[in-house]
């Protein structure tokens, strides 16, 4: 479904992934974790196509995208478009537009990317909404939403579009403690109501709770894999042992 083969990238002399190989299947949700630095975010954002990688290819659903000398830059803006259409990426700072009410920043993409028309692009909105326990905040602008409210606006916007994948990044990082867990709940929904998914998080309780599978990366490859018993309660090694000593 989503299938990560041989992903090198490269800042400058700064090699972030070294050969990344990574699966999720179809319903599945990966949890990816690691020190700050090992990758994790380069890795995410290459899935979504927000980064490109140096050499590899990278599958999701029916698309592929192939990187480097073997494949040459062998994709248009066309397929980079299908390509992307297949995820929805939810990032740490939800982006919400300002001016914009809840409900336009829902339709907004639907309608101008997609072509949806106006009543269709909102009724498929207010449900979405409603999945997120957002239902009468339609109208509301976003600061007038708490940070929980507004990340949970962000990931209702992302499913919006329909994707196949939903990523996550770090998305309560940025949340006071109180609100962390209404977010953690729609995700958690999410992945009981069967979507495909590839999380960040430093929350160990949370990738314990919500995930099939824990990826563990270190230093720009996966050193481990995993369930959540297994990687958190008994890792192959040392490294990933220390990691979830320091983040319990
Ligand atoms: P964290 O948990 O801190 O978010 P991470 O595992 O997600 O870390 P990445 O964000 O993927 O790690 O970053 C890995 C390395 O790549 C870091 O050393 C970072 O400084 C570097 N890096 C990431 N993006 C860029 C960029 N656009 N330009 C230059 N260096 C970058």
């Amino acid at each position: 479904y989503v299938d990560v083969v041989g992903v090198t990238k490269s800042f400058g002399a700064n090699q972030v992934l070294k050969g990344v190989d990574l699966q999720v299947q179809a319903g599945e949700c990966v949890v990816l974790l690691g020190a700050s630095g090992s990758g994790k975010t380069t890795l995410l954002r290459s899935v979504a196509a927000l980064e490109t990688p140096d050499a590899g290819s990278i599958r999701v659903v029916s698309h592929q995208l192939d990187f480097g000398s073997a494949g040459k830059r062998t994709h248009g803006e066309k397929e980079l478009r299908a390509f992307r259409s297949d995820t929805g990426m939810v990032f740490q700072q939800y982006n919400l537009f300002p001016h914009l009410t809840v409900l336009e920043n829902m339709t907004v993409a639907p309608r101008h990317v997609h072509g949806t028309g106006k009543a269709e692009a909102e009724a498929a909105a207010v449900k979405l909404l409603a999945r997120v326990g957002l239902a009468d905040k339609a109208g509301s602008y976003p600061l007038q939403l708490s940070g929980g409210q507004q990340q949970r606006v962000a990931i209702a916007r992302a499913l919006a579009l329909n994707p196949r994948v939903m990523l996550f990044d770090e998305v309560t990082s940025a949340l006071d403690p109180q609100l962390v867990e209404e977010v953690e709940n729609v995700i958690q929904q999410l992945a009981c109501d069967g979507m495909t998914m590839l999380l960040v998080t430093h929350e160990l309780s949370f990738a314990r709770a919500v995930a099939d599978r824990i990826v563990f990366m270190s230093n720009g490859i996966v050193l481990e894999t995993g369930t959540p018993a297994q990687i958190l309660d008994n890792p192959a090694h040392e490294e990933t042992r220390r990691f979830v000593k320091r983040a319990q």
